[in-house]
């Protein structure tokens, strides 16, 4: 019997450090599926089609909704942004567990899809050090920090939609702790029910009564 893989959802607010946290983690699980998103925002400089995403023109992202090739979709600050279904459960099917690092409209939708994920919510040290990182990327004009810093205060409310929250205070930290979660994650009882069930039943038909 193929043990379906584990579907992980991590999310957090912009400036919470997903993406250095995804790379750093990539090492450390190499046997992950990382799925690569589709967008139609425009590459940023160093990014590689079919390495940080698919790049789509609004045409074909309407295209793969209509034609229900994506997992979950979004639209944050203007683009689309969602998961090629296929990838996903090629994967779990398989057996192979599933990184997703999507934003929380999505998040939920995949919530209602795949409920036995395990959903984990990154966060930064404080609002104070989410302000300094957001400053500190260099790229914000006051109206676009007054945008995502409002827009990452504002989703804090989404914590209680997830089993998890990772504190992102160091980045090794932070992929440690998503490591530890879904270590334990697999080996929960529960998520193996079926699987355990089979092995007391041959357990039962091989016992040794010493009543
Ligand atoms: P960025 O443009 O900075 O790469 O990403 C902007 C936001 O889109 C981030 O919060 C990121 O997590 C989110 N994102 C990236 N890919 C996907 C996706 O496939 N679906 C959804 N819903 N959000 C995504």
């Amino acid at each position: 019997m193929v043990q379906k893989g584990l579907l992980v959802v991590l999310s957090g607010p912009s400036g919470a450090g997903k993406g250095t946290v995804c790379k750093a983690l990539a090492p450390v699980m190499p046997d992950m599926g990382y799925s690569i998103s589709c967008t139609t925002r425009q590459p940023r400089e160093g990014e590689v089609e079919g390495v940080n995403y698919f790049f789509k023109t609004r045409e074909e992202f309407k295209r793969m909704m209509e034609q229900d090739e994506l997992l979950e979709w979004a639209e944050v600050y203007g683009n689309y942004y969602g998961t090629p279904l296929h990838y996903v459960e090629e994967q779990i099917a398989m057996g192979k567990n599933v990184l997703l690092e999507i934003e929380m409209q999505g998040a939920m939708q995949v919530k209602k899809k795949y409920p036995n994920g395990v959903f984990i919510f990154l966060i930064p040290p404080s609002l104070e050090e989410l302000k300094k990182r957001i400053l500190g990327r260099g790229t914000e004009t006051e109206e676009s920090f007054n945008l995502r810093f409002g827009a990452a205060a504002g989703e804090m409310k989404y914590i209680n939609e997830y089993d998890y929250v990772v504190v992102n205070d160091e980045v090794e930290k932070a992929v440690d702790r998503i490591r530890s979660i879904i270590t334990a994650e697999l080996c929960s009882v529960k998520r193996n029910r079926e699987y355990y069930n089979k092995l007391i039943q041959e357990g039962q038909k091989n016992a040794v009564s010493f009543d």
